[in-house]
C-alpha cells in the first residue's frame, strides 16, 4: 500500500499484516484494544517530518521501486499527541479516533 505525504509528496509504503484475521485467539483488552485496532490511519513523513492522514492508497506506483520509498512504521504517542494539538482532525469522529489511539498507545506500555 502506497501513500503520498500531502505536504511534500514523499511516497511512503506499508504492508498490511492481516494475519490477525485467521488467528483463533486474538486478545481483546479491557479498554477494547485488540490487534485489529492497531492499524494506524496517520503517520509521520520521514522527509518533511509532518504528521498526516494516510488517505487514499496510491495504486499506480510500481512495487519494483519499493527500495526507494520510506516504510511506514507504527504511530507513537507523540504522533497522536501532535495530531490532536495541531488540530489535524476535520470531524468529530476523526478527533475521537485520534484521542482513542492516544489513550490506547499510553495503555500499550502496560500490556503483555
Ligand atoms: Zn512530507
Amino acid at each position: 500500500m502506497f501513500y503520498e505525504c500531502n505536504n511534500c509528496q514523499n511516497i511512503m509504503y506499508k504492508y498490511i499484516d492481516l494475519s490477525f484475521i485467521i488467528r483463533s485467539a486474538v486478545p481483546l483488552y479491557s479498554d477494547r484494544r485488540s490487534f485489529s485496532t492497531s492499524l494506524s490511519l496517520i503517520t509521520r513523513c520521514k522527509k518533511c517530518n509532518i504528521v498526516f492522514w494516510l488517505g487514499e492508497n496510491i495504486q499506480s506506483i510500481s512495487e519494483e521501486n519499493d527500495k526507494s520509498k520510506c516504510p511506514i512504521e507504527s504511530s507513537t504517542i507523540y504522533e497522536y499527541l501532535e495530531a490532536i494539538n495541531t488540530n489535524l482532525f476535520n470531524t468529530k469522529s476523526e478527533e475521537i479516533y485520534l484521542r482513542k489511539m492516544l489513550w490506547w498507545s499510553f495503555n500499550d506500555r502496560a500490556r503483555e
